[in-house]
């Protein structure tokens, strides 16, 4: 397979600067690595959050960023055996971890202090070449539409994660925050397939119409509610067994504590700069509420969040743009414009 020296990509200097449409060197992999032609890759919220250099962790400068990358390996390191050339792969958050500390051999590889972060402290998928650790690059099927599966391998795999760390039991309800939204649209599918029954919040009609299409059974808009939290509890008859929180507002959290049932779990997944969790303490009490984080998935949630969309159980709803229509996405996205997830075409 002919390999170009050269390639697109979009890279930053340093956050909030410009984003340039440039070429750059096609990456080398190292021996643990395999190198992916990247053809589609999504644009996660938390790509927007690495630009403007929103969290207290430093970005690798410049940056390619990326993290729902799929695509082909067209070259691998020598210690690679699980890999061949020819075959899809998908480049994820968790691009390695150390394998062998206390968080890794619990599977909890996300918590792992050396994690490498794609799209982060290691260049992403917003490049037409990218190198992954092969033990931990996501193995997809030959034939799969690789366009489709993008937002599975950071989106998808986030919210399976949620939804298991909440708890929730078939027949039990679940309230999902920014539910419009590339995260909230694919926690709806998976937790149906899972058994549970759904609420969304989020603003306008656009996002209402997608959140009943994937089987949510109500919809509260947060710009148009008067009360919020006794909307939510009428819907789901008493309050919410379990809440995801995939919307970006410290708000959201707050009003989830009031209104989640009592012994029910609130699972903390998008990341609103500066923000903190405020609780009244004699509710959470008498209430007997959980709140957990949740961040990203291991190795084994990876395929069992690709079995379901595998199995067709989910699928993501998207729009494909070029890898040069970037800036333009995270502008849509900074509004909370976007219906869905936005996947960047890498050929154009
Ligand atoms: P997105 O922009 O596609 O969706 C966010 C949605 O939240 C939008 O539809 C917006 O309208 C909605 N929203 C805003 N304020 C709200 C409110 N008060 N109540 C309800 N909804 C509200 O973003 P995304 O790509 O789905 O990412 C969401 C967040 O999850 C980001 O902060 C991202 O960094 C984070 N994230 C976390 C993990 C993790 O492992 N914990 C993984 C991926 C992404
Ligand atoms: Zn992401």
């Amino acid at each position: 397979m002919s390999i170009p020296k050269i390639q697109k990509a979009i890279v930053f200097d340093k956050n909030g600067g410009e984003l340039q449409y440039k070429e750059i060197p096609v990456p080398q992999p190292e021996p643990n690595e395999i190198l992916i032609n990247v053809k589609y890759s999504g644009v996660c919220h938390t790509d927007l959050h690495a630009w403007k250099g929103d969290w207290p962790l430093a970005t690798k400068l410049p940056l390619v960023g990326g993290h729902e990358g799929a695509g082909v390996v067209v070259a691998k390191g020598a210690n690679v055996t699980n890999f061949e050339i020819g075959d899809y792969a998908g480049i994820k958050w968790l691009n390695a971890s150390c394998l062998h500390c206390e968080f890794c051999l619990k599977g909890a590889e996300s918590n792992c202090k050396e994690a490498v972060l794609s799209g982060y402290t290691h260049d992403g998928s917003f490049q037409q070449y990218a190198t992954a650790n092969a033990i931990h690059a996501a193995k997809i099927k030959p034939h799969a539409d690789l366009a489709q599966i993008a937002p599975i391998l950071c989106a998808g795999i986030t919210v399976y994660k949620a939804l298991k760390t909440s708890e929730a039991k078939p027949g039990e309800w679940v309230a999902i925050t920014g539910a419009g939204g590339g995260l909230g649209s694919l926690a709806i599918q998976y937790a149906r397939a899972m058994g549970l029954r759904v609420i969304g919040i989020d603003a306008g009609e656009p996002k209402k119409k997608l959140v009943g299409e994937l089987g949510a059974e109500g919809f509260v808009d947060f710009t148009k509610s008067a009360d919020l939290v006794k909307d939510v509890v009428t819907a789901t008859n008493g309050g919410p067994h379990a809440v995801i929180h995939c919307a970006v507002a410290e708000k959201a959290v707050t009003q989830s504590t009031e209104y989640v049932r009592s012994t029910g779990t609130i699972v903390l997944v998008g990341l609103p700069h500066d923000a903190y969790v405020k609780s009244e303490i004699f509710s959470h009490v008498v209430k007997s509420i959980n709140i957990k984080g949740s961040y990203v998935g291991s190795r084994l949630d990876t395929a069992e969040a690709i079995d379901f969309f595998e199995r067709g159980l989910v699928k993501s709803n998207i729009k494909i743009v070029g890898l040069s229509d970037l800036p333009k996405v995270y502008q849509l996205m900074e509004k909370g414009e976007i219906v869905g997830r936005y996947v960047l075409d890498l050929s154009k």
